[in-house]
């Protein structure tokens, strides 16, 4: 009896041996892991100017973060731009942090670095038992570059003569390759295209004023360089006086039982209200929707110029609204609204053939709400014409057009009471006036001169 139970006794100290042996293995396994801490950072550009913040986050799921360091090395000085030690918790003393967004600001010349080639290098650990208690490290290292000059802009066109409601032309060269630049008009933005690959190869930029900005609008030149350095320069420019004609337009109850039904898919349910309310919202706020489909579309354009020569008028055809003109829109003898014409009506023969204005790119082929069926087209270097209220539309998106190709044929779609073409002229989001574009002396000395000081047109 008594050699059994010292036999139990020894199997139950055996039997816990092997359990906390095994325990033992089992937190060792776990806390041995070898998962490295994940780093999730973008440098979307290499060059460091003034000033740049980097922003990252930082993983470890399983054992938990331990300490992270960031630096910079040049010209063999190493200097820190970040070191953080997270805290440990529990008693298998995991870390307290799984994940942590952080950002680091740089600023080279605090840091007393001159411009040049540096290293960026990151060492994040965690808390796994791995290499001895060392733990788990990501390492982590990308050559930048630090540049806090701004770009020098030389301007290398003379006059800029420009108007409200029209268009100009300066062309530019930088110092170095600058991924925006272009000409700020009051607060537009017009970018600027560089005409080669080569760093030293001119940029273009078309620009323009809006029919409502005054004389004293500030117009001068910007670029930011890939390091976010940013230079302004103003230029010689001269702005005209222009003022434009006020005009009334009557709304009959005729016209709206016309027209109204062409819209019932975009007024939805408001086709239950009067029918001068959905007139307002078809002029208010569709108007302004299909400004914006527009704008989309001419913010992309060819660095190319696809024209030559004046821009071509719809044949024998008369103006009926011009560019600008102030609308009053009335209602029964009551003003309702207000808005501002941006093109010229011209009418003709019902369904007359409507040739490009000039050689493009078709960049737009659809119904688009007040203008109807729509053809735009891109002449490069974010000039466009627009052709609206088309009857039909021959040309596919895409398709390059010459001067005098048959795009379509004038018609009444969209908000037109009677069959004639609609034609804008538009320099990036900006409409101008088509005139200026009609005008062949206007064309030779404000833009063709100095285009042609580059190569084009010769
Ligand atoms: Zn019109």
């Amino acid at each position: 009896m008594k050699e059994k139970s010292k036999n139990r006794k020894w199997q139950f100290i055996g039997l816990v041996a092997v359990c906390v042996f095994t325990a033992f293995l089992v937190v060792l396994f776990i806390r041995m892991e070898k998962e490295a801490p994940q780093v999730d950072i973008t440098l979307d550009s290499t060059a460091f100017g003034v000033e740049r913040t980097l922003s990252m986050s930082l993983s470890d799921e399983k054992s938990g973060l331990k300490k992270v360091w960031i630096g910079l090395f040049k010209d063999g000085k190493e200097k820190k731009l970040l070191e953080k030690a997270f805290p440990a918790s529990g008693w298998l003393r995991k870390g307290s942090v799984s994940h942590m967004p952080l950002s680091v600001t740089v600023k080279p010349k605090e840091l007393g670095l001159t411009d040049g080639e540096a290293m960026l290098r990151m060492v994040v650990t965690d808390y796994s038992w791995r290499s001895w208690g060392k733990g788990n490290h990501t390492y982590m290292e990308k050559q930048i570059q630090i540049d806090t000059k701004p770009p020098r802009i030389e301007v290398l066109t003379d006059a800029h003569n420009i108007s409200p409601g029209g268009t100009a032309l300066a062309i530019y060269q930088l110092s170095e390759t600058c991924p925006k630049s272009g000409v700020r008009v009051g607060d537009t933005f017009f970018p600027g295209h560089q005409t080669g690959q080569d760093a030293d190869d001119p940029y273009l930029v078309f620009f323009a004023m809006a029919y409502n900005q005054k004389k004293g609008t500030a117009i001068r030149l910007e670029a930011t360089d890939m390091a976010g350095n940013q230079s302004r320069a103003g230029f010689y420019h001269y702005i005209k006086k222009k003022a434009f004609r006020k005009d009334t337009i009557r709304i009959s109850d005729g016209f709206l039982d016309s027209k109204l039904p062409e819209f019932e898919p975009l007024l939805a349910r408001r086709s239950q209200q009067p029918p001068i309310d959905q007139f307002l919202y078809i002029n208010r706020d569709i108007r302004k929707a299909n400004k914006q489909a527009i704008d989309r579309v001419t913010a992309v354009t060819d660095n190319a110029i696809h024209w030559d020569g004046v821009f071509k008028r719809l044949p024998g055809s008369a103006t009926r609204s011009r560019f600008a003109d102030q609308r009053t829109y009335t209602y029964k003898g009551k003003t309702i609204d207000h808005q501002v014409h941006l093109g010229e009506d011209l009418a003709s023969n019902s369904r007359s053939p409507v040739p490009a204005a000039n050689g493009g790119s078709v960049a737009f082929t659809e119904y688009l709400g007040i203008y109807g069926n729509t053809v735009i087209l891109d002449h490069g270097f974010g000039l466009f014409s627009l052709y609206a209220h088309l009857s039909g539309i021959d040309v596919e998106k895409g398709q390059a057009v010459k001067r005098g190709d048959i795009i379509g044929r004038t018609g009444k779609t969209g908000l037109a009471g009677g069959d004639h073409l609609h034609f804008s002229m538009v320099v990036h989001n900006t409409y101008v006036t088509p005139l200026e574009w009609w005008d062949a002396s206007w064309i030779k000395n404000n833009i063709s001169t100095k285009l042609q000081t580059i190569g084009y047109g010769e």
